[in-house]
């Protein structure tokens, strides 16, 4: 084959060895030659241990050494060699005796002297994806693997055990007709819920998709989180590339929804505090024609669908109906606002308790709260949907009891690029709030956690 002048070219071929029950000589019992056993010893080979002295965790492991002393015979019928010493005249020796005989080896850190080398992997036994650089940049092949470890679910392993258990029925089926409801079970509600932990499920959609059945829709019911696209969980974004259709609302930032699958189609909600654009019936209803189609129904909602997100009335719809559906939480507003803005929502000292409380009025502007409860010292009330109500808010919690100048923060926009956060009292915070003409979404923190974001003099470089 010609060889492309721009190609550096690769000396390795990618194999993974059959180790069970053969022989590895390790020569070195520290940090290093640890690190090497571990894995081996998950390839469930025989390991034989030449060092003076063991790291602890090998010896509790039951690993004792071998002998103490390295001598070349040692190798003799190893599968591997492995040279994991700090001596480097010593791993050279090592090197040595295992080329003459034929035997791999690794000599640790040292890839010019090694005949083989371990990649990084990512452990989904029986699925494992190796990284490597070649020894080239083992940082990068690390970033690499990490960024791979998250986007493969922790229980791939199990989806692919799921899919050899049942060889026997996809057998049974001509080999188009598998291969497309293997790609259907993979790509749909069948692999999620094996994730979900439910196998038989799992199986009857498997059989469905088999029997050229269209599979059954779900609805996932997903916390976007408060608007940095990096808070996102893994399942969220994982669903988010899944999904056929997705419900949006006002609340989830346009960045987010450019991460839902490109072809999933979009509809707008709304659910501005005004602009009721779809009563919540009606999204109930939607969902539920929706995953009637088969569809795989992406619910997403600003921050946790729990918290003040109607999510428990659509999720009884839905059992209602008999859809399946999964809920993925999401970091609530105040989590994120609190974080971004350096006010701890609890502090040993300030507030043992922290209430999440909505200050969304009634109709006639009046806001029905337990006055009494929240109007307390030595915890923190965090207000939803309380920017139009701040002046009554604030009023209302010193009439019941707290001082003029508690600390009380305003956190608009919070986590994204636009955040603002207004500091000052019950007293002066509407007014200050009025100068600075907030319209975004808002949260309003009351509590003398506010202080200390002031006191983390640092956190002025941030946000
Ligand atoms: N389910 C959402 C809350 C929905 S209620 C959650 O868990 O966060 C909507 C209210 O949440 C808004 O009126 C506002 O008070 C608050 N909110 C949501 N995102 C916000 C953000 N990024 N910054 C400040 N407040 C936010």
């Amino acid at each position: 084959m010609p060889k492309n002048p721009n190609d550096p070219g690769w000396p390795y071929f990618p194999i993974f060895l059959k180790l069970a029950g053969e022989r590895v000589l390790v020569v070195g019992g520290g940090e290093v030659a640890l690190r090497k056993i571990r894995l081996l010893q998950r390839a469930q080979a025989r390991v034989e241990i030449v060092a003076r002295e063991l790291h602890p965790e090998l010896a509790a492991a039951g690993f004792s050494a071998h002998a103490p002393q390295f001598r070349p015979e040692q190798a003799d019928g190893c599968r591997l060699v492995v040279a994991a010493t700090d001596d480097a005249a010593l791993n050279a020796q090592v090197a040595i005796a295992a080329k003459m005989r034929g035997i791999p080896v690794n000599v640790v850190d040292d890839e010019a002297a090694s005949t083989w080398i371990t990649p990084s992997i990512v452990d989904r036994a029986p699925v494992l994806v190796a990284v490597s650089s070649g020894g080239s940049a083992p940082i990068l092949a690390r970033r690499l693997r990490e960024r791979i470890e998250g986007l493969v679910p922790e229980a791939y392993g199990r989806v692919a055990l799921f899919l050899a258990s049942m060889r026997g029925r996809l057998k049974a089926v001509p080999i188009e007709q598998r291969r497309v409801a293997t790609e259907k079970f993979l790509d749909g509600v069948g692999a999620q819920r094996l994730l979900a932990g439910d196998e038989p499920s799992a199986a009857r959609t498997l059989d469905q998709l088999l029997a050229g059945k269209a599979a059954p829709g779900e609805v996932y019911l997903v916390g976007a989180g408060p608007g940095a696209p990096d808070l996102l969980t893994f399942r969220a974004l994982a669903l988010m590339q899944q999904a056929d259709v997705v419900l949006h609302d006002r609340l989830v930032a346009p960045k987010i929804l450019d991460l839902v699958r490109r072809d999933a189609e979009r509809i707008f909600v709304g659910k501005g505090p005004k602009q009721h654009e779809m009563s919540q019936q009606e999204i109930n209803a939607l969902l539920v024609k929706l995953a009637r189609q088969g569809k795989r129904v992406l619910r997403l909602k600003g921050g946790d669908p729990f918290i003040f997100g109607r999510g428990g009335e659509e999720i009884e719809s839905l059992a209602a109906e008999g859809i399946a559906f999964q809920v993925v939480p999401g970091i609530t507003a105040a989590n994120g606002c609190a974080a971004y803005a350096g006010i701890p929502l609890t502090h040993r000292d300030y507030a043992q308790s922290v209430i999440f409380v909505t200050g969304h009025a009634r109709q006639d502007g009046h806001l029905e709260l337990d006055w009494p409860a929240l109007a307390k010292k030595g915890q923190t009330v965090v207000f939803y949907m309380g920017r139009g109500s701040l002046p009554a808010l604030c009023e209302s919690l010193v009439r019941h009891g707290l001082p003029r100048d508690w600390p009380a923060a305003l956190v608009e926009e919070g986590t994204s690029t636009r955040q603002r956060v207004i500091t000052g009292t019950l007293d002066d915070l509407r007014s200050k709030v009025d100068q600075a003409g907030v319209t975004g979404a808002s949260l309003v923190i009351v509590g003398e956690v506010v202080k200390l974001r002031e006191r983390l003099a640092w956190f002025k470089s941030n946000p």
